[in-house]
C-alpha cells in the first residue's frame, strides 16, 4: 500500500476504465495496452483504502506481461478466493499462481471489504475486454 505499483497512466493505452466502489469510496482509472495476446501495459491511478490500493497493485504487478487469458484466469480465481467467506482452501497452485495476492485470501471473511480487494481486478477485465472489442 505504501509503495504501489505500476501506479500512473500510461499516456499509450488500448483502453481505459474508471470503477467505484460506493461502500468505500474507492475508486480506480486504470489503463492497458494490449500487444500479441498479452498485457504489454498497464497503469492504474485512485485513491480509497489500503485494501482497494494494495489489491489493485499487487493485481498489476502480477498481470503486466503476461497473456491476456491467463490474467482473466488468475482474476476469476482472485474472484472465487474472495467470494469464499473464508471457506476457500488454498491450494499450491494458487499460492503459485497468485504469490502476494494470497494475502488477501482473509478479506474473504470481511464482506464489506471483498468489494475493495476486488475493485482493481474488475477494473483490469474489463479495460481488457474493452481493448479486445
Ligand atoms: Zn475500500
Amino acid at each position: 500500500y505504501k509503495n504501489p505499483q505500476h501506479r500512473g497512466l500510461p499516456a499509450d493505452f488500448d483502453a481505459e476504465v474508471h470503477h467505484v466502489n460506493p461502500t468505500c469510496g474507492d475508486e480506480v482509472t486504470l489503463r492497458v495496452k494490449i500487444a500479441d495476446g498479452a498485457i504489454a501495459d498497464l497503469g492504474w491511478d485512485g485513491e480509497g483504502c489500503s485494501i482497494s490500493q494494495a489489491s489493485t497493485s499487487v493485481m498489476s504487478e502480477l498481470v503486466t506481461g503476461k497473456p491476456v487469458e491467463h490474467a482473466i484466469q488468475l482474476q476469476g480465481r482472485f474472484l472465487e478466493l474472495m467470494q469464499s467467506r473464508g471457506e476457500a482452501e488454498l491450494s499450491e497452485s494458487d499460492e503459485d499462481e497468485l504469490e502476494d495476492a494470497v494475502a488477501f485470501e482473509g478479506v474473504s471473511k470481511y464482506p464489506a471489504r471483498v468489494k475493495c480487494a476486488l475493485l482493481g481486478w474488475m477494473a483490469m477485465k474489463s479495460a481488457v475486454t474493452e481493448a479486445q472489442a
